[in-house]
């Protein structure tokens, strides 16, 4: 999304084209998952004494007993959600902003991405990431997200990055009518939901599959 001007040189590039093209093979992923994917630099949101490990498919930590999310894990949300350029997306667990990215380089400059952290320093620090590399279309607000965010809402689309007790019922309030929210639910076994609204606003869910997040604290947390 962000014009970078010269094209990137560095190692880090490789290392990260080869990581997405084996993860479009093993996950089959759509052209514009994988072209976001390569164009965002993993390495700038770990810490720094991660950085030779930003290539691997594995979380990582960011402080705070917090992880940036696996690639294919984001990888894997991205497709579920079905993101199309212009639409209005809410991530709940922003941490340092790399999934955040992903979305807003899919969503593109007449779509937005809203996230929602509640630990202030990560907040902070995605903000500095997000703004080194020119995203204008991701906004940062620190908060209980599982309350969701009602002022900007409703939403194409919400992504929830923690696992929680059960699905809050402010985000599938704020889910717009024909919207798609994925959310990972359970405390040791957890399961990655995909929730759907019609146009009628009823609800349909369905699981994907076993996952391992973080918990999602809060009013509707843990
Ligand atoms: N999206 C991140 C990325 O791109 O790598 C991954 C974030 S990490 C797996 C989950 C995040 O959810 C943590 O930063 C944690 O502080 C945050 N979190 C947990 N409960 C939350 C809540 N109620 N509201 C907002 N953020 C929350």
């Amino acid at each position: 999304m962000p014009d970078r001007g010269q094209p990137e040189t560095d190692v880090y590039l490789e290392r990260r084209r080869r990581l997405m093209d084996r993860l479009r093979d093993e996950l089959n992923l759509s052209e514009r998952v994988y072209s976001a994917m390569l164009r965002v630099p993993r390495h700038i949101f770990v810490p720094y004494n991660y950085r030779d490990e930003a290539y691997a498919d594995t979380p990582l930590p960011i402080g705070r007993d917090q992880t940036i999310s696996a690639p294919h894990m984001v990888a894997i949300m991205c497709e579920l959600l079905d993101l199309k350029e212009g639409h209005k997306v809410l991530e709940i667990g922003t941490g340092r902003g790399y999934h955040a990215a992903i979305v807003a380089e899919i969503v593109g400059k007449s779509g937005k991405v809203i996230t929602v952290e509640r630990i202030g320093e990560l907040a902070q620090q995605a903000i500095e990431i997000l703004n080194s590399l020119g995203y204008e279309n991701i906004q940062v607000v620190v908060g209980d997200g599982s309350r969701g965010y009602e002022s900007e809402a409703p939403y194409d689309r919400i992504y929830v990055t923690a696992s929680a007790p059960k699905i809050p019922e402010p985000l599938i309030k704020q889910l717009k009518n024909g919207g798609k929210m994925v959310i990972p639910v359970g405390n040791y076994m957890q399961n990655l939901y995909i929730v759907e609204k019609d146009e009628k606003g009823d609800i349909k869910k369905r699981v994907w599959g076993a996952v391992r997040f973080v918990p999602l604290f809060g009013e509707y947390g843990f």
